[in-house]
């Protein structure tokens, strides 16, 4: 064939295919549900051709999956399959789904190479905080002592099909990391009912399938992370088919003489982590590994994180500072957009 003609049928074959998705993408619809589930406000967008029967059916669906995996990984649960685990602790082992056994395993994982920051075993001294905060004053330091001795994430025997926890008064906590797998399998879930294109916000675990209908990055705002000021967007970042996850101090908290007190523990301290940080935003393929790195980075601060991320080469971080400075770490960003003068996005600390 000629070069020309070549040419030609490329152009023609292109703009064919341009009209083609444009018709498609033009029937799509909107179907939202926003609802309590994994004990936070979800929502979940899908586009598709469907109708609004179908579309409801699957979102209706994957809500019901959700409350499953609830019932799962809750620690709040007493009737949760981790509450039983944790009751059982220097008991019995228990028979755990591939759910948990996944989610069990990367948390180690995340322990190992945090060197215990990142622990899954610090349920003791979760609960002692949780008891705190409703109180509004911290917990009594000889129980935070004694608790620390029970989160050894060493001592999770797992395998296959069990784990037992092999000390009494063991306890694990997922909460740093199981929402990033719930919104990773609602992924799936949609992509299996032949959703590809949506937003699935997990009380702030944001995953965007896709690109938007015209073809466009969707742009995903990060709140305002100073305690004390209203939750809204300080910035936006553009981008299709990633996950984007935050840790900060300002999620929850309670103040006490006035120091504040938050949820992201330290494992070698039992208080909460300090450090000049607001919080950290990750931006990555996975949400369960997002959800993990954004609570580790945020207890090991920016320059032990700049370690820590070589071993993630698709992954970046945004720290955002107490004095509101902004460092990018990782693999570089293109569409970072910052709303608010106040915060300044410097190269070095
Ligand atoms: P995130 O909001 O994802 O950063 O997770 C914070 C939650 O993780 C807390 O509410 C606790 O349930 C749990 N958590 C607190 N400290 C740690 C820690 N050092 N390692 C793992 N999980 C933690
Ligand atoms: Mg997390």
């Amino acid at each position: 064939m000629k070069k020309t003609n070549f040419k030609l049928l490329l152009i023609i074959l292109f703009v064919f295919l341009f009209f083609q998705s444009c018709n498609s993408v033009s029937k799509e619809k909107e179907y939202q549900k926003i609802d309590i589930a994994l004990g936070t406000l979800c929502s979940i967008k899908i586009y598709t051709e469907k109708n609004a029967n179908e579309a409801e059916l699957i979102l209706n669906g994957l809500f019901s999956e959700l409350d499953r995996l609830e019932n799962i990984f809750s620690a709040n649960m007493e009737n949760s399959l981790l509450g039983r685990i944790n009751a059982n602790a220097g008991i019995i082992p228990a028979q755990i789904p591939n759910e948990l056994y996944e989610v069990l395993s990367k948390s180690i994982f995340f322990a190992e190479k945090t060197g215990g920051a990142f622990n899954p075993a610090i349920g003791a001294i979760v609960k002692l905080w949780n008891i705190a905060m409703d109180k509004g004053t911290p917990p009594d330091a000889v129980e935070l002592k004694q608790a620390l001795l029970k989160i050894d994430y060493k001592n999770i025997e797992l395998n296959g099909t069990e784990v037992f926890l092999k000390e009494k008064g063991m306890s694990l906590d997922l909460g740093g990391i199981a929402k990033g797998y719930a919104a990773d399998w609602s992924k799936n879930f949609l992509l299996k009912h032949g959703i590809k294109r949506g937003i699935i916000d997990l009380g702030g675990n944001v995953l965007v399938l896709g690109k938007k209908h015209d073809g466009s990055d969707w742009k995903v705002g990060i709140k305002n992370p100073i305690i004390g000021e209203p939750k809204i967007g300080i910035a936006y970042i553009s981008l299709f088919d990633k996950t984007i996850v935050t840790s900060g101090n300002y999620e929850r908290f309670f103040e006490y003489e006035n120091n504040i007190y938050h949820h992201i523990l330290s494992p070698e301290t039992g208080y909460p982590v300090k450090n000049n940080l607001r919080a950290v935003t990750v931006i990555a393929d996975s949400s369960m590994e997002a959800d993990a790195l954004s609570t580790s980075f945020f207890i090991l601060g920016i320059e032990k994180s700049r370690t820590l991320i070589k071993s993630f080469p698709q992954v970046s971080a945004v720290f955002f500072t107490e004095d509101n400075s902004i460092f990018i770490i990782g693999k570089e960003i293109e569409g970072l957009n910052i709303l608010d003068n106040r915060f300044h996005l410097k190269k070095q600390l």
